[in-house]
């Protein structure tokens, strides 16, 4: 009987998914049957971002987290996939830390490419899955949110590719149901423009806290207050910006710092990032993990313990991430299709203990790029994903974390090499910290295209202060 495989989430995982599942068939093996299913009216996950907060259209949580002049955090090359490379893409050199749009564009071109768009039922949700010990088979029922309408389907395997950077982590604060302006999750900040002038807190001293911060100032917030419950981020920020240790208390406008210091603020941003939630599985199917380089409980990273029938892709914490889901999903689709034999229950046991007794051990950001370029490593060996220079992206990723602490504002206008072409970037037409405009179109065209008398001024305040 063909194999029948379900995949939950078209995001960036989930495509990888789709794609070594046509990877495979172009080389002369035989497809399962797929079914994956989207939530949103896209494909993408986190790219594929909403001006919406809090509920979509159909009264679901809205998933994407991302905002409006969002440009990736990490240089591109780090995240390349090695079957499609961005020189295929565009068709030319572009810089190493494009916008949003310009990545959303490369991930769909590669789907795009391929006919796998045919397996995605867009709009349908997950809503609940059981599993059958007798006939290892998983009913998975999903809802149409245009027409209502659920279904059950069922499957031998079972990706679960859902992404796990959607559903906040909302801490309690005392006297903060009282501080009289603005209070949000980084989940539903979408954009800083009106921070201008407003003096901004932030809590949480992460990728949210540092990039949603450094928007308010580009954005010409008065102040920006990180508030760190562990250690303070350390980067050399501009004027305006400080760290402290965390809140205890608000009174109105003023938080309180365990230092003993304290400040007024207009609004408040908690960057205390997100929890891993799947509501779909039952809780023995249910990953449970802080964000970390390797949650426990899975095999590679990748196959659920103690039902091998089940796989999680993208489930942790990411130094890498496109080029990673690719490899986990290799690694998946030869588990499912039984290329890859798996070892015994133990055996697998001891190799995730070595695993996370490495992570424990870990010192420092260098040694957690190291350490996940060796899992990279190791995924890949396993398959017939196209191997690139792991040694190289790993460099990449540290010379990146020097840049960001000689220059927290100007490190997105470095440019670095490609592992997969060779291709050095170019300098993107416009600093990170004067472009305004983030459009794809942008991006490419830069200031030669023509503009209206409406984009005209940003424009010329993007130039003039260059
Ligand atoms: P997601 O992208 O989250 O996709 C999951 C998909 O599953 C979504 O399409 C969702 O709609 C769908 N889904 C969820 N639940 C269900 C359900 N029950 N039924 C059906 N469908 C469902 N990475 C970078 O490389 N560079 C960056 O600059 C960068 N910036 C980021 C900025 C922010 C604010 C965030 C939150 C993340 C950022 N990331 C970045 C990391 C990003 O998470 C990954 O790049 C990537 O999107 C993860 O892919 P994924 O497919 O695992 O999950
Ligand atoms: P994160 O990396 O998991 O960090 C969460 C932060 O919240 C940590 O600093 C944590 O502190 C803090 N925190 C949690 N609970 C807290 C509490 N009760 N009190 C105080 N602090 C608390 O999450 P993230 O920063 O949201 O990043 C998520 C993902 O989004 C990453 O993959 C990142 O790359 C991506 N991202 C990218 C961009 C971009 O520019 N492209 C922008 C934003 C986010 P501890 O250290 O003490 O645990």
């Amino acid at each position: 009987m063909t194999l029948r495989v379900g995949i939950i989430g078209a995001g960036p995982s989930g495509m990888a998914q789709l794609r070594a599942f046509d990877s495979a068939s172009q080389n002369g093996a035989d497809i399962p049957e797929i079914m994956c299913f989207e939530k949103q009216s896209d494909w993408g996950g986190q790219w594929n971002s909403s001006w919406r907060t809090g509920l979509d259209e159909h009264g679901e949580p809205v998933h994407s987290s991302m905002y409006r002049h969002l440009w990736s955090n990490g240089p591109k090359e780090c995240l390349e996939f090695s079957d499609y490379s961005f020189d295929e893409h565009f068709g030319r050199a572009i810089s190493s830390f494009p916008p949003r749009e310009v990545l959303f564009d490369y991930i769909k071109g590669r789907v795009e490419k391929s006919d796998v768009r045919k397996y995605v039922q867009f709009n349908t949700v997950a809503r609940h899955t059981s599993y059958n010990q007798d006939t290892q088979e998983f009913t998975l029922t999903v809802e149409n949110l245009i027409t209502g309408v659920t279904t059950d389907h069922v499957f031998d395997k079972l990706v679960v590719s859902s992404g796990h950077f959607s559903t906040p982590t909302v801490p309690e604060f005392k006297g903060i149901g009282s501080f009289p302006g603005e209070v949000l999750h980084a989940h539903d900040f979408r954009g800083a423009e009106r921070f201008s002038g407003k003096n901004m807190l932030l809590i949480g001293a992460s990728y949210s806290a540092e990039d949603i911060g450094m928007q308010a100032h580009k954005m010409g917030a008065a102040s920006i207050t990180f508030s760190y419950r562990s250690n303070p981020m350390g980067f050399d920020w501009p004027e305006n910006t400080v760290e402290r240790p965390l809140i205890t208390e608000f009174e109105g406008k003023t938080a309180h710092f365990s230092d003993g210091t304290c400040g007024e603020f207009d609004a408040v941003v908690l960057c205390t990032g997100y929890q891993h939630k799947y509501p779909f599985l039952p809780s023995d199917l249910s990953l449970t993990s802080k964000n970390v380089l390797y949650p426990g409980n899975l095999y590679k990273g990748v196959v659920w313990q103690e039902n091998t029938n089940l796989f999680y892709l993208g489930a942790q914490d990411q130094y890498y991430t496109f080029n990673m889901f690719d490899a986990q999903a290799w690694f998946a689709r030869d588990v499912m299709t039984g290329a890859i034999e798996l070892p015994s229950l133990a055996q697998r046991e001891a190799d995730i203990q070595l695993w996370l007794e490495r992570q424990a051990a870990l010192a420092d950001h260098n040694a957690e790029a190291d350490f996940q370029s060796d899992y990279l490593r190791e995924l890949i060996a396993a398959t017939d994903y196209p191997p690139f220079d792991l040694h190289a992206v790993s460099q990449l990723f540290k010379d990146w974390m020097h840049h960001k602490e000689t220059d927290i504002l100007g490190y997105r206008d470095m440019t670095h090499q490609s592992v997969v072409t060779g291709t050095m970037a170019t300098k993107h037409h416009t600093r990170w910290i004067n472009a305004m405009d983030d459009s794809l179109d942008r991006y490419l065209n830069g200031p030669s295209q023509d503009v209206d008398t409406g984009t005209l001024t940003a424009l010329t305040s993007e130039f003039s202060a260059k």
